[in-house]
């Protein structure tokens, strides 16, 4: 499930993709990617992609002509360049000056998109709902505390809730309490002032080695049935790698959080 890293990565891919070429024309499918919104003027995309922004989870793509694009990955969601006409799942596609076609593929549909005018991107209720990101924004233990010491959720939750601290899902929250070693049940409340420095790094490290993995740089890592490239998430009945301990799961707000009970206080 794409997360802060993830979307960066789409990001950066689609800038590299548009680069020097133009969309001459876009086509969409009709799904229920677009919620609402007007699918056709997905299709009335066309020329330069002017900026591709990202705020949490959600891309922000800017158009020539005022022509703006919301899209968020859902579950399942990605962009793949190809000379193919037809890839599986494709729900919508730009055809670019160069004869490369982008398509936005996902088989579950539980991705977004919103066609808007480019001005507009920033004031979407969405997107201008969402915390801190702590990837863009300027990035502190003082940041961190601030935006989530108020509420009464357990530390994991907090992490994950968008109108606090914006990019972060199950994965790789559960990753940077185990890099910090907090218990994911923990109160924000109850965090020292070293706790929240460390907690504040260990979310940079693990979004710094997650675009790395995303881009190859760390070790191979194949979309299903492949290598594990996480401490903790995924490795539940595992033992732990830094103490030994076996990694345990349990259900935080519908979501299973896996950590290690003897080295996460
Ligand atoms: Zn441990």
């Amino acid at each position: 499930m794409p997360e802060l890293p993830e979307v960066e990565f789409a990001r950066r891919q689609l800038m590299r993709w548009f680069k020097g070429r133009h969309v001459v024309r876009t086509e969409a499918d009709d799904t229920r990617i677009f919620r609402g919104a007007n699918r056709r003027d997905f299709t009335r995309i066309k020329g330069r992609l002017v900026n591709a922004e990202r705020r949490g989870k959600y891309l922000l793509l800017t158009f020539e002509h005022d022509r703006g694009l919301l899209s968020h990955l859902g579950m399942t969601g990605r962009y793949s360049r190809s000379t193919e006409k037809t890839l599986p799942y494709s729900r919508a596609r730009f055809f670019l000056s160069d004869g490369h076609i982008i398509h936005y593929r996902d088989p579950r549909l539980f991705g977004r998109m919103e066609p808007v005018p480019a001005q507009s991107l920033p004031t979407l209720p969405v997107v201008a709902s969402l915390g801190v990101d702590p990837w863009t924004d300027p990035w502190s233990a003082k940041v961190l505390r601030a935006a989530l010491e108020p509420t009464k959720q357990a530390i994991k939750v907090a992490l994950m809730d968008q109108s606090r601290i914006a990019g972060l899902g199950n994965i790789h929250a559960a990753e940077a309490l185990y890099r910090a070693r907090i218990h994911p049940a923990r109160p924000p409340s109850s965090l020292t002032a070293r706790e929240w420095s460390t907690l504040a790094r260990a979310i940079k490290t693990t979004l710094t080695y997650a675009l790395k993995v995303e881009q190859g740089e760390e070790i191979e890592y194949v979309e299903e049935g492949g290598e594990n490239p996480f401490l903790v998430y995924g490795r539940a009945k595992e033992r732990c790698g830094r103490c030994g301990a076996t990694i345990e799961s349990r259900v935080q707000a519908g979501r299973t959080t896996h950590f290690c009970p003897a080295c996460q206080v």
